[in-house]
C-alpha cells in the first residue's frame, strides 16, 4: 500500500519505518529540512532503540523515502497519516495548529481519493474539523474528490516504541464508514493479527480513548506517589506496599513505581488537554485536578529534600549537586517536561551547582536549560560526581542501577545519595556508608 507519513517526529517516524518494514511505500513528510537531510542520509534525529537500523534498511531498499514536499508525499498516496504535535497553550487546551496546517495543505493539494489518518492526539471533534477545513479547500478550488478522516490514536511508549508498534497491545480506529475501517484493517493486519486487536468504534470515541488512557496512566503514577508520601510519614515502605497491592490482579504491578512525578511529551499535555475539554463542557474534573497537582509537587519533591538536607549546613547555595539523568525517562532523548528540569531550577533558583550527565538527553537538555551559569553537562557519571556534596538520581537508566559506589564516594566530598527512583535497597546503601534518600521509605543515615 502506499501511504505518506506527515511529521517525522517519534510517532511518525516509528509509524513510518514499521509500515515500510511489512512490505508498503512510505514516504515521509516533514517541515524540517534539516531532519529530512539527516533522514535521507541514512541517520535517524531521535533517540529510539532499533529504529535506526529499521529506517536505513528500509530507506536502502526504496520503500521509505523523505521529502519536505507535502505534493510529493500525495502523489501516489492512499492514506495519509497526520502525525505532527499537538502541544499544550498556555490555558492548557490543545494546539492544533499544526494539525490544521496540514489538514489545510492536504484540501489545497490533493488529487485522489484518500483516507486522511489523525495519528496525533487530538481533542474529541478533531476529525470533523479536520474533515472541514480539507472541504473548504477543496471547496476553494473546485474540486470534488472523495475522501475520509478516520482517528488511530498511537499508544507506543518513546524508548519501546518500534516493539509497541510491531505488537500493539490494540490498534484503535475511530470511523464510521464501514469501507474506511476495512481498508485500516488490511494496512494494520501484519501488526494485528489477532482481528479483536483491531477495535473500530465511532470517531469520538477513538479520540477520547487516547485520552482516557493516558489520563489513567497519570492517575496510577500520582496515586502510588500519593501513597508513597504517606508511607514516608507513618514508616511504612512503598516497595512492599506495591507489592502487597500489585498482586491483587484488578491492580496489577504495572505503572506503580513512585518516582519524580510523570513527565515527557504526552502525560502532562494530555492530562491539561482533557481537564480543559471537561471544563468547556460544563464537567467537573476533580480526580485530573488532583492527578496534576499530586504530580506538580512530586516533580521538585527531591529538589526539596535536597535543599531541607543542605539547610542545617548554610543551605544550597554554593554547593554543588550532581545529577544522573536528564530525560524524563530511560531509554529516550526526550526533554519534554522532565523532572530534571523542574528540579534543576528550583536548586540553581537556590544558588546551587549542578553538575549533570545524561548517556543520550544532554544534548536538547542543554537546549532546554540554555544559558544557566549553574548548570554544567558532563560526559560521564563520575565525571558529574567529582568534588559534589550528594548525588542525585533522576532517570532511571540501567548504567545508574549497580554503580561501582565506592568510585561514587570518593569522588564525591560526602556520601550522600538522593534516589529519585529507588533504584538502590536502603539497607545496602547504608552498608555502602551512604546517607540515602528515596521515596516513600524511610532514609538510612
Ligand atoms: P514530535 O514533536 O517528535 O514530531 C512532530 C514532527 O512534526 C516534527 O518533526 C515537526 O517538524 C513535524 N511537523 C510539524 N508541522 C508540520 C507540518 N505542517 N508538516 C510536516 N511536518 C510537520 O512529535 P511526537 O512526539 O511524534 O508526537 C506527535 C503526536 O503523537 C502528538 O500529538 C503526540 O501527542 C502524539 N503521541 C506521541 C507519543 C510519544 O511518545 N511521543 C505517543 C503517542 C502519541
Amino acid at each position: 500500500m502506499n501511504v505518506c507519513i506527515v511529521g517525522t517526529g517519534y510517532v511518525g517516524l516509528v509509524s513510518a519505518a514499521c509500515f515500510a518494514e511489512m512490505g508498503n511505500n512510505v514516504c515521509c513528510v516533514d517541515v524540517n529540512p534539516e531532519v529530512v537531510k539527516t533522514l535521507t542520509a541514512g541517520k535517524v534525529h531521535i533517540y529510539e532503540p532499533g529504529l535506526e537500523e529499521l529506517v536505513r534498511r528500509n530507506h536502502a531498499e526504496g520503500r521509505l523515502v523523505f521529502t519536505t514536499s507535502l505534493e510529493q508525499g500525495l502523489e501516489r498516496a492512499q492514506f495519509v497519516f497526520i502525525t505532527v504535535g499537538t502541544p499544550s497553550r498556555d490555558d492548557g487546551s490543545c494546539d492544533l495548529s499544526y494539525v490544521d496546517q496540514v489538514a489545510r495543505e492536504i484540501g489545497r493539494l490533493m488529487h485522489r481519493p484518500l483516507i486522511v489518518v489523525d495519528k496525533s492526539t487530538v481533542p474529541v471533534g478533531t476529525a470533523d474539523r479536520v474533515r472541514g477545513l480539507i472541504r473548504e479547500e477543496l471547496a476553494a478550488r473546485g474540486a470534488d474528490i472523495a475522501f475520509d478522516v478516520v482517528s488511530n490514536p498511537e499508544f507506543l511508549k518513546e524508548g519501546d516504541a518500534v516493539n509497541d508498534f510491531m505488537k500493539p497491545d490494540r490498534v484503535v480506529v475511530g470511523t464510521e464508514d464501514e469501507r474506511s475501517a476495512e481498508y485500516l484493517r488490511q494496512l494494520y493486519a501484519p501488526f494485528a493479527r489477532s482481528r479483536d486487536k483491531l477495535i473500530v468504534m465511532g470517531t469520538r470515541s477513538a479520540e477520547m480513548t487516547k485520552y482516557a488512557a493516558n489520563c489513567m496512566l497519570a492517575t496510577k503514577i500520582s496515586f502510588i506517589n500519593e501513597i508513597a508520601g504517606i508511607c514516608e510519614q507513618v514508616g511504612a515502605d512503598v516497595r512492599e506496599v506495591r507489592i502487597g497491592i500489585g498482586s491483587d490482579q484488578r491492580i496489577g504491578y504495572h505503572f506503580i513505581y513512585p518516582g519524580v512525578g510523570y513527565g515527557g511529551s504526552c502525560f502532562p499535555k494530555d492530562v491539561k488537554a482533557l481537564i480543559h475539554t471537561a471544563r468547556e463542557a460544563g464537567a467537573v474534573p476533580q480526580l485530573l485536578d488532583a492527578v496534576e497537582d499530586v504530580n506538580a509537587r512530586q516533580k521538585v519533591s527531591m529538589a526539596r529534600r535536597v535543599r531541607d538536607y543542605f539547610a542545617p549546613q548554610g543551605g544550597v547555595a554554593g554547593k554543588t549537586l550532581a545529577l544522573w539523568g536528564l530525560a524524563f525517562k530511560a531509554n529516550t532523548d526526550d526533554m519534554r517536561e522532565a523532572a530534571a528540569l523542574s528540579i534543576i531550577k528550583d536548586l540553581t533558583d537556590h544558588g546551587m551547582r549542578v553538575r549533570a550527565f545524561d548517556p543520550v538527553a544532554s544534548e536538547n537538555a542543554a537546549k532546554l536549560i540554555g544559558d544557566n551559569p549553574l548548570v554544567e553537562i558532563v560526559n560521564s557519571q563520575y565525571e558529574a560526581c567529582r568534588g559534589a556534596q550528594a548525588l542525585l538520581v533522576v532517570t532511571e537508566w540501567n548504567q545508574f542501577r549497580n554503580p561501582d559506589f565506592e568510585r561514587v564516594k570518593e569522588l564525591l566530598t560526602a556520601p550522600v545519595l538522593f534516589d529519585g527512583r529507588n533504584l538502590y535497597s536502603p539497607s545496602f546503601m547504608g552498608e555502602q556508608g551512604f546517607a540515602y534518600f528515596c521515596v516513600g521509605r524511610a532514609a538510612s543515615l
